[in-house]
């Protein structure tokens, strides 16, 4: 079998990649990342992986919310953009998609009707790489044709839950882990499988586990945090599989900095974006 597996620790992630900023760079540089996100109730989400995506090092960020979501938007992350969908409660609208470096979609959408054509038109209207998660993964789960339309490079961001209802159940975790790295084969896409030791496979074949992250992350919005991270990396056109494997390192680190001081059951996922600035202080 020629696939290899490797373990995400600080020297592997520091070869592999260069975040240094040059003396001339301007933030057309690191480029302009669409965040599609937030419903009625669930902007808390879409606030979480804003946030998380201007720690990352986005250039520019804009944020597609509901028309409920464009007061809170504005106030809550003054650096964001804002376009405003035309459904007052969750996302709705077929809306332009071009002209962005990377999309995230998903954190906190919600499944109300017309939100399943709304994100069909972004997958079909778009050629760079989708980070999708939470709803996102959810309404994939009951289109799976739609899997062969991604656009090539994609990222998949599933918890075990949605994993689950994605690509059903298994016996034990070598199952699992086959039929993860077969499925990111097939069709050109990344799947980062979260939890502790998060696995990640590659359109390549290649296994990388995540050695950074503690259980004080397993609570609300922490995953939002990551699909943050992933997209504001990926805008930076560092290449995807960068964009991932540091994404998925540095939200560990920055949750393992976080605990500090205090307890794991204290943690909330917030904590992980303020202690962004450190982990990538600390990694490059
Ligand atoms: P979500 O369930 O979508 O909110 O995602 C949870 C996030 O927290 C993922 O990035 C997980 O990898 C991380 N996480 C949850 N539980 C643990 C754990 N026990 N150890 C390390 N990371 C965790
Ligand atoms: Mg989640």
């Amino acid at each position: 079998c020629d696939t290899h597996m490797y373990y995400l620790d600080a020297p592997f992630i520091k070869g592999y990649g260069d975040l240094s900023r040059k003396r001339f760079s301007h933030k057309g540089t690191f480029g302009h990342a669409l965040l599609i996100n937030g419903s009625y109730g669930k902007m808390g989400a879409a606030i979480l992986a804003a946030r998380s995506c201007l720690r990352s090092g986005v250039g520019l960020l804009t944020c597609h919310v509901p028309r409920i979501g464009y007061p809170i938007m504005q106030i809550s992350v003054p650096e964001s953009m804002v376009s405003v969908d035309q459904h007052e409660f969750y996302f709705h609208t077929k809306i332009d998609v071009s002209g962005y470096d990377a999309i995230g979609i998903g954190s906190g959408i919600d499944h109300g009707n017309g939100v399943c054509e709304a994100l069909l038109h972004v997958i079909q209207n778009t050629t760079v790489p989708l980070v999708l998660d939470a709803d996102a993964l959810n309404i994939l789960a009951e289109h799976a044709d739609w899997l062969g339309k991604l656009p090539r490079n994609s990222i998949l961001t599933p918890h075990p839950g949605e994993f689950k209802r994605l690509f059903g159940s298994w016996i034990n975790d070598a199952e699992k882990l086959d039929r993860q790295r077969n499925l990111s084969r097939q069709y050109g896409l990344f799947i980062v499988l979260k939890g502790a030791n998060t696995s990640i496979s590659c359109p390549d074949g290649q296994i990388y586990f995540n050695s950074t992250g503690n259980p004080g992350m397993a609570t609300a919005g922490s995953g939002d945090t990551l699909t943050g991270i992933i997209t504001g990396l990926c805008a930076q056109n560092m290449g995807t599989k960068s964009a991932v494997l540091m994404g998925v390192y540095i939200h560990g680190l920055a949750g393992d900095l976080a605990v500090k001081g205090q307890s794991q059951l204290s943690m909330v996922s917030s904590d992980i974006t303020n202690h962004l600035g450190a982990a990538f202080y600390e990694t490059f």
